[in-house]
């Protein structure tokens, strides 16, 4: 596998050659049935599920070549597997990574033995989706705190009644993963929802103008039943759910650095290519500083996803909380910085669609928003650093 011209510090040669021919068949993948047809799916706002077949039939987290001693694709790998795969497009890492990396480990890192044993193989093979249900419409940043979806236990039953907001996915998935508050207990529960359940009720938001590929969902329960079965039941607070995402928190700081990879690599061809005044443009000194301004960010932003995976092993509680905010803060800002200098070198063409570089530059206004926003992200390296809480008064 060649590196990315923005992995100038080589991090990838850290990779084993098996990940590396692995990230290579999914480069190859993405080249051929992805980037000729992504700026089409995204103005059309068309999610392409055979897209999620295709990835699925390349074993990207199964085959034997990329899993290590516990039986795990390693971080590294998984890192530059988002990497790649936003690169070409966000969206497109969405569609694989909510099933790959998100729906899975809340299974894995949620679900009794017995559950896990029934339930990750399917997963694993993409024969059962899935999807996350936390957001609701009243409750973002805050909704750990103040929840309003509810589930009442009767017997070896549940009842939910709530509300859902902008759930990735779910639309193209067998399940949601819902979370609620227990009626009784005021515990926090994780439920497997069959989307075709009586009372699951979903409607696709649209009119968006970041990640149009995706489809996000507005889902209504209503008195939906479901079996103590289906409760994940490693799952009791909102620390388990922080406990379930620890191993997930370094993902996007990879999609940033991948858009940031792709966006750096359009521009730059483009203004090879293009002349003005008998001349590439890439020749002229203003053109080069947002060139090499767009590298650096780039650069930066995959030293903090590396860094990031790597503590891993390292951090634990705030440390990790605190490392993993300061990541997702960084890379957003960078990320924005990185897609509006490409989109401006790119001139008029720049906001047309069909020039890639204003797909990353809309799709980043997601990257700053979802999995905490930036503020909230920001707010956590306050606490962290000062010993003061500045969410509420
Ligand atoms: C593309 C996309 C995909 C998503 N996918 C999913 C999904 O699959 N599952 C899921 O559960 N959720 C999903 N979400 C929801 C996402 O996690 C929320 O949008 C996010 O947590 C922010 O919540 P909110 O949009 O309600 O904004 P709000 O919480 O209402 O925030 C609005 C603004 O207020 C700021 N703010 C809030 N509190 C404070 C404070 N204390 N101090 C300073 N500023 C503050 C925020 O930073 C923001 O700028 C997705 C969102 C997007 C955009």
């Amino acid at each position: 596998m060649t590196s990315a011209p923005t992995d100038v510090f080589g991090y990838a040669s850290a990779l084993t050659a098996g990940e590396r021919g692995k990230l290579d068949e999914l480069r190859g993948y993405l080249d051929a049935e992805v980037r000729p047809h992504v700026a089409g799916w995204w103005e059309r706002a068309e999610c392409p599920v055979h897209v999620r077949e295709g990835l699925a039939a390349l074993h990207l987290d199964d085959d034997p070549a990329v899993l290590g001693e516990d039986g795990r694709p390693r971080p590294l790998y998984v890192g530059f597997r988002g990497f790649e795969l936003a690169r070409c497009d966000l969206s497109i890492a969405m569609l694989y990574g909510g099933q790959a990396n998100m729906f899975r480990s809340v299974i894995r890192e949620g679900g009794s033995p017995e559950q896990v044993a029934a339930w990750d193989a399917p997963v694993a093979a993409f024969e059962t989706t899935g999807c996350f249900a936390l957001t609701e419409p009243d409750h973002g940043s805050d909704v750990a705190r103040g929840m309003a979806t509810r589930a009442v236990r009767t017997g070896d039953t549940w009842r939910i009644r709530g509300r859902k907001r902008w759930i990735g996915n779910a639309a193209i998935s067998d399940l949601i993963a819902v979370v609620a508050a227990d009626a009784d207990s005021g515990g926090t529960h994780v439920f497997l929802v069959p989307r075709d359940a009586e009372g699951v009720e979903l409607t696709e938001i649209t009119g968006k103008i970041a990640v149009r590929i995706v489809r996000n969902a507005d889902i209504v329960l209503d008195d939906v039943e479901v079996p103590e079965s289906s409760r994940l039941q490693r799952v009791s607070s909102p620390r388990d759910i922080a406990r379930i995402f620890a191993s997930l928190r370094p993902d996007v700081a990879w999609f940033a650095a991948g858009m940031q990879a792709g966006a750096y690599e359009v521009t730059l061809r483009y203004a090879r290519e293009r002349e003005q005044f008998g001349r590439p443009i890439a020749g002229f000194q203003l053109v080069q500083d947002k060139l090499a301004r767009m590298l650096g960010n780039a650069t930066a932003s995959l030293a903090m996803a590396v860094g990031l995976t790597g503590s891993g092993a390292t951090a634990s509680g705030d440390a990790a909380e605190r490392n993993a905010a300061l990541t997702k803060a960084w890379v957003a800002d960078a990320l924005r910085e990185t897609v509006a200098l490409g989109r401006g070198v790119v001139g008029g063409e720049g906001i047309r669609v069909a020039s890639d570089v204003a797909r990353f530059f809309a799709d980043a206004e997601a990257v700053f928003t979802y999995e905490g926003t930036r503020e909230v992200n920001q707010l956590i390296v306050g606490r962290a650093v000062t010993g003061l809480s500045a969410f509420v008064r």
